[in-house]
This record gives structure tokens, sequence and C-alpha cells, in this order.
């Protein structure tokens, strides 16, 4: 078993205390411990505040894309241990593996390329000039600044390689030191990748700081300059917010929480075309990557009443054909939860779907998995809750279920209905439209679009459409209400979350000489 550290003010640290332990989620063998305990994360903060903020702002947009480039490179070059890393303390399979390492080296990539098309810069120039009064000398230029804090990020159990990556490669190349901590319980892949970027001595001092283990008080320690992404539970990002430091020095705050993304079929759409077969593929292989633990995974899956009970058969069809057990053997195409914690919460959230609606694929109950020991390791089968047309259901637009889960709910075909399903869900990451009808689609992207952060519209013409459950960098990630209002990624969009926005005001040559534009 190896111990996890913390790389705090430049070096490795131990933590103290009794340790927790991380283990494989498919044989519960232990894997590693770690504690955060002892560790002094007041000065860890100070640290990259002092030496990783300066030493960020003093190089270019291009200087910086070069060190994510490094990074990218880094991780690529252990490419195969980090994957093998993922299938044991992730319960991934190994495609579940790379759509996580995979996904984080090519969002460090394109956030390499951003650094540098933004070239010898050091912050950005937002938007035209303005003149401000009847003489054109007076003048009004926006700026993009970094902020002279530190970026702490508190990432998800579900995504340990990518979660880091995308949330560090927006805030470096935007010019802030980052505080990365992963979840405890799938540590070992963002730690493996800690261990490889110090190697590699690729990142001036104090630039990225990685905690291992709990917390702590650590989003109480934020102030003013500082800015928090927090990925993971609702209830969490609830209690971040109303922390009294964040409330009185006005942390900014991103969460991205939970979501009830939904994929809706249009009333155009015939069983058998292509299109259909594609809206099936979709739905299930956002219920069974990652055994259902995406934040973007499809939940709620809606559909014409008259093609429901076809819709159902041909789930239950491609359902029963997942095989589920120890990802480590190749034939798996499902692994486990990643804890007894998220089984449990899974399995009572099953219960409360079935009690509203009707299993028609799966259940909570223990099955045996293949490659595994009987009663061993956290695994639920694939399950689908089938809904009546009109059904007074609540938990379906309510409960977050993070497993290979989903509801199937029928409707009428208006879009104007299916938007309004869609919308019960109080806020999502994405939801998904298949129709070729023009007029349907644009009534249904209309209706879902104030409730989402992203709409995915499918279309069998699109070769190798990795479907709605796929974060890009170039577009935005996150969404309103119960999704936690927060925003990353979206190419160079995600960069205003580490900037702060001046507006400069004065005399335009003046103003021109500071931003470096043409003053005439
Ligand atoms: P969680 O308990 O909220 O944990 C998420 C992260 O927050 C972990 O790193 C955790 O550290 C840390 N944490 C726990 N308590 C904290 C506190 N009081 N202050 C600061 N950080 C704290 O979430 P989870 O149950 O592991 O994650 C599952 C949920 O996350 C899912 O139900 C899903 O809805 C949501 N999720 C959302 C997205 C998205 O992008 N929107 C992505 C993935 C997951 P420890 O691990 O050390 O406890």
């Amino acid at each position: 078993m190896i111990a996890l550290r913390s790389y705090i003010g430049g070096r490795w640290i131990q933590g103290e205390g009794t340790p927790q332990t991380l283990v494989n989620p498919a044989t519960e063998e232990p894997l590693a411990t770690t504690s955060s305990a002892g560790v002094d994360l007041a000065a860890a903060l100070d640290y990259a505040r002092s030496r990783g903020g300066p030493a960020l702002r003093a190089m270019s947009f291009a200087e910086r894309g070069a060190v994510l480039k490094a990074m990218a490179q880094s991780m690529q070059a252990h490419r195969d241990a980090l994957l093998d890393l993922a299938v044991a303390n992730g319960g991934n399979t190994r495609s579940d593996a790379k759509f996580d390492v995979e996904g984080a080296i090519a969002t460090l990539s394109a956030y390499a390329e951003i650094g540098a098309s933004l070239g010898a810069a050091r912050f950005l120039v937002d938007g035209e000039g303005l003149q401000l009064g009847r003489s054109p000398r007076f003048h009004g230029q926006h700026v993009c600044v970094p902020r002279t804090g530190v970026a702490v990020h508190i990432n998800a159990f579900n995504f340990p390689a990518w979660g880091f990556a995308e949330k560090a490669a927006t805030a470096l190349l935007a010019g802030m030191p980052v505080l990365t901590k992963p979840a405890t319980s799938s540590a070992m892949v963002a730690h493996r990748v800690m261990e490889i970027l110090v190697d590699a001595k690729i990142l001036p001092e104090g630039v990225l700081s990685f905690l291992a283990g709990s917390p702590r008080d650590l989003p109480s320690l934020l102030g003013a300059q500082d800015v928090l992404a927090f990925t993971g539970s609702g209830d969490t990002g609830a209690g971040i917010r109303a922390l009294p430091n964040v409330l009185r020095e006005s942390v900014r705050v991103n969460i991205e929480a939970d979501s009830l993304n939904a994929a809706v079929l249009g009333p155009d759409v015939a069983p058998g075309s292509d299109m259909y077969e594609l809206f099936l593929k979709d739905v299930q292989r956002d219920m069974t990557q990652k055994a259902g633990q995406k934040c973007t995974a499809i939940r709620r899956v809606i559909v014409p009443q008259a093609v429901a009970a076809t819709v159902r058969d041909d789930l239950v069809e491609l359902l029963g054909a997942v095989r589920v057990g120890n990802p480590a053997r190749e034939d798996v195409r499902m692994g486990p939860l990643a804890t007894a914690t998220q089984l449990a919460d899974a399995r009572e959230g099953v219960e409360r779907l079935a009690q509203e609606g009707r299993l028609a694929f799966g259940s909570a109950a223990p099955f045996a998995a293949a490659g595994v020991d009987a009663g061993k390791g956290f695994f639920i089968s694939p399950v689908l809750v089938e809904f009546e047309a009109g059904a007074a259901a609540s938990a379906v637009h309510a409960r977050e279920v993070f497993g290979p889960v989903a509801s199937l709910l029928p409707y009428s075909g208006a879009a104007g209905e299916a938007a309004a399903i869609v919308a019960r869900g109080g806020g999502g990451l994405v939801s998904a439209v298949y129709s070729d009808d023009s007029t349907w689609t644009e009534e249904a992207v209309f209706g879902i679009a104030p409730h989402h952060g992203r709409i995915f519209l499918g279309h069998p013409k699109i070769e190798l459409s990795p479907g709605p459950g796929t974060v890009l960098p170039q577009l935005v990630h996150g969404g309103p209400g119960r999704a936690g209002g927060g925003e990353e990624l979206g190419g160079p969009r995600g960069l205003a979350l580490y900037l702060q926005r001046v507006a400069l005001e004065g005399s335009r040559p003046v103003i021109a000489k500071l931003v470096g534009t043409q003053a005439g």
C-alpha cells in the first residue's frame, strides 16, 4: 500500500493521524492511505499566492500555454500507467479510464493552443475602446487582469484526471496559481499526475500545489482575491456558498453540482431510423459509461407516448447486453460505483424512483458481478424506471441518482410539453434533442435553453458523435439552478473566472499606451 502525500510549499508532505484508506471498488482491496491532518493549509495558500502568482503573472499567455503543453506531454508519456490506476482505484473499464485521462490531456492541449493564440499579452483587452463624451479624448476600455490570490480547486471522485486538468488549464492560463484537491476515494490518479508534473520540473515554484485527503477548513481560509472552483454534491456546494468568509469577502465561487440531464426524442423520429438508433446508443452509453457516474449523464429519457413501449423494449435489450463486473476483465463493459456510500445512495435513489414508477430493467438488489467474489465490490445493475404519461412524479425531477440509472417519461409529442418536463429538473448541465423537424426543434431548444448550460442536437450525420455526456473544452460546462449556477471551459471564456474585469476611464492616448492598442 502506498501513502498519498500532499505537495505543499514546494515539497511533499505526509499527513498525520489516522489515515483514510482508498480501495479498489471492484474487489474492496485496500490500495493506499492518505491524511491531510497536520498540513498547514494557511501556509500552503500563502506560498501559492506569494510565489506562484508573481511567477505566472510575469509570463505571457503564450508562455503559460507552453507550460500547459508540457503538462499534457508529461501526462501522455505516462498514459498507460495512469489508465491502470484508474481501472484499479476508480472502478473504470479501460474505455472509461481513457475518457478521463485522454480527456485531461486533450483539455490541457486545447488551452495550450489558446495560450499560443493569445501571444505575448499578459492580460486580456475586453472589447473595443469607447468614446465616452463629446471629446474623443474621453475614452473607456475594459481589460481583464489576473487576480492576485490562489485558485483552489475541489474535485469530485468521478474524473480525477479530467477534473484536475479542466480547472487547472483555465486558471493557469489566466495567470492564477492553483491548489488542487481531488476527492479522497479516487485520488490515486490525481496524485500520480502530480508526481509526474513535479518530477518533470515544468512548473515554476508555487504554481501548482496538491492537497491529499480531507479538505478540512480549506474554503474558509480564502479571501477577496482568491477563487474557489468546486465540483461535487449540491449540499456541499451550498455549504461552501454560505461560509462567512465567502459572504463577507465576496470570494469568487464556481459550483458544478447535481443535474437531471434529459434526452428528448422528437415525434418525427421513427423507430429503426438512423436518428432513433443514435438516440438509443447515446442513452445506453450515458447510462453505463463510468457506471453512470457522470455529471452529464442522461437521467430522464423523454419520448413520445406513441413509441414509449418500443423505446423501453429496445433499451431493455441494450442494457441486458452490458456485462457488469470487475473492470480489469476485458469482457466487462461496466464497473462498480466508486464507494460503498455511493452504492447505498444509488440504491436508495432507485427505491425512491420505483415508488413513483415501475422498474423496467434492473433493480437496487445485489447481484452476481462478473469476476469478483460474492458480496464484494460496490456494484449495481443498470436500472431503467418507466413512468406513466403525465404521472405526478416528483423524485424523478428532483433526485439525481448518481449511477447507471435513468427514467423513461412519455409525453404527447408537443415540443412545449417536452420543454416543460425538462424544466422540472430545476436547472441542468446538458440536455439532448433528437429530431429532424426544424419547427419542433426550434420550439424545444429555446424552451429548454434557459434551464441549461449546453444543448446537444443529436444527428446521425455527425461522424463519431461523442453524445451529450462528453464535455468539450471549446464549449461551456455548467448550468443554472440545481447544477450549481457555475460555468467552466468554453475556450477563452473559461479564463473569466480567474480574471478581474476593470474599466479604464480617462485620456485616450494614455489608455491606448497602457493596453498597447493604437491611439489614432
Ligand atoms: P461531495 O461529498 O460534495 O465531495 C466532492 C468534493 O468535495 C470532494 O473532493 C470532497 O472531499 C470535498 N468536500 C467534502 N466536504 C467538503 C466541505 N465541507 N468543504 C469543501 N469540500 C468538501 O460529493 P460526492 O458525493 O463525492 O460527489 C458526488 C456528487 O457530485 C454527485 O451526486 C454529483 O451530483 C456531483 N457531481 C457533479 C459534477 C458536475 O460537474 N456538475 C461532477 C461530478 C459529480 P473528500 O473526498 O475528501 O470528502
